[in-house]
C-alpha cells in the first residue's frame, strides 16, 4: 500500500491577491490536487500566480461526496491543498467536515496560515483585541438564532460575526434589540480598493443604513458587555434569594444538589466551594 498524503489547508487572499504566502505559492505549486470552495475564484487566483493543477470543487452542497473521494485520493498518497472561496479554510466554511474526515482516516494535515477576515477586521477595530470571540455567520433559524443572541448578552469579550450585505441590517437590528446600544465597528470590503471601518453604536449603524444599502463583504466587531454592569445586574437579581432557597429552586426543577450548587455558583459568581461551604455552615 502506498504511503498517505498530506491534506494542505492553504490561506487565500480576502481581496487582495498580493496577501498570499510565499509558502503558500510553494505549497500550491507542489500538490497534486487543489480543491477549492469557488473554483472560479481559486482559478483567477492560480493564473495570477501561473500555476496549473486539477482542481476538485469541495463546497457545501458536495462536501460528502467529495470529501470522500479526497480522502481516497490522500490515502493513495496524493497531496492535497484545500482553499477556501476566500481567507483561511476551515473558518465559517465547509473545510472543518474534511479536517475531521482527515483526522478519523489517520491523514496528516497542515495548516499554511494567512488572512482571515475577522482578524484583519478586530486588530483595526479600536475595541478590546486581548479576548475576543469568533461567533462567525448568526444561524438564521429564528429560535436558535434567539437563543444564540440572548446567549451573549452577558458575553464581556469583544464579539465578531461575519456577515453578508442583503442581511446587515436585519443582523444590526437583532443585536440592537438583543445587546443594547452598545459600540459597533463594520469593517468592509477589507484589503479591497473600497476598504472601509465604520466606528458607530448599533443605532447609529442602523441609522446610517437608513438612507444608504449595505454593499460589499462584513465583518462586525460588537463590544462586550460591561463587566461592572453585569456584576451588579446578578447581585440585584439575586438578593432577595438565600442560598439554600436558590439551590431548592434547581433541586425542585429536578437537579441534583453537586448540579444545583454549580449552577447557583454560576449564577451569583461564586465558587462552587464557597457556595457549598456556606450551605454546610448553615
Ligand atoms: N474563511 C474566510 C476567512 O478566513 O475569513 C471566511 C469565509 S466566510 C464563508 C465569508 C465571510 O467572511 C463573508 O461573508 C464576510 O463576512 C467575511 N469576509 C471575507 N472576506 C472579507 C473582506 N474582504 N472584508 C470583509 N469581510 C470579509
Amino acid at each position: 500500500m502506498s504511503e498517505k498524503g498530506i491534506l494542505y489547508l492553504v490561506a487565500t487572499p480576502i481581496g487582495n491577491l498580493e496577501d498570499i504566502t510565499l509558502r503558500a505559492i510553494n505549497v500550491l505549486k507542489q500538490v497534486d490536487i487543489i480543491a477549492a470552495e469557488d473554483t472560479r475564484q481559486t482559478l483567477k487566483l492560480l493564473n495570477h500566480l501561473e500555476i496549473k493543477k486539477p482542481l476538485v470543487s469541495y463546497y457545501e452542497h458536495n462536501k460528502t461526496v467529495k470529501g470522500n473521494y479526497l480522502i481516497e485520493q490522500l490515502l493513495d498518497g496524493k497531496e492535497i491543498a484545500l482553499v477556501s472561496d476566500a481567507g483561511t479554510p476551515a473558518i465559517s466554511d465547509p473545510g472543518e467536515d474534511l479536517v475531521k474526515l482527515a483526522i478519523k482516516n489517520n491523514i496528516n494535515i497542515t495548516s499554511i496560515p494567512g488572512p482571515v477576515a475577522a482578524i484583519a477586521g478586530i486588530t483595526a477595530s479600536g475595541l478590546k483585541c486581548g479576548r475576543f470571540v469568533f461567533e462567525g455567520f448568526l444561524p438564521m433559524n429564528k429560535k436558535v438564532r434567539k437563543d444564540r443572541l440572548n446567549q451573549l448578552k452577558g458575553e464581556v469579550r469583544t464579539m465578531v460575526f461575519y456577515e453578508a450585505p442583503h442581511k446587515l441590517i436585519y443582523t444590526l437590528k437583532d443585536l440592537y434589540e438583543t445587546l443594547g446600544d452598545r459600540r459597533i465597528v463594520l469593517a468592509r470590503e477589507l484589503t479591497k480598493k473600497f476598504e472601509e471601518y465604520l466606528r458607530l453604536s448599533l443605532k447609529e449603524a442602523l441609522n446610517y443604513y437608513d438612507e444608504k444599502s449595505p454593499k460589499g463583504e462584513y465583518v462586525l466587531m460588537v463590544e462586550g458587555a460591561n463587566e461592572e454592569e453585569i456584576e451588579e445586574e446578578r447581585n440585584e437579581k439575586w438578593s432577595s434569594v438565600s442560598l439554600e432557597e436558590h439551590i431548592n429552586m434547581y433541586m425542585d426543577e429536578g437537579m441534583t444538589k453537586k448540579e444545583a450548587i454549580s449552577k447557583v455558583a454560576a449564577d451569583r459568581g461564586l465558587s462552587k466551594r464557597d457556595v457549598y461551604n456556606s450551605c454546610m455552615i448553615k
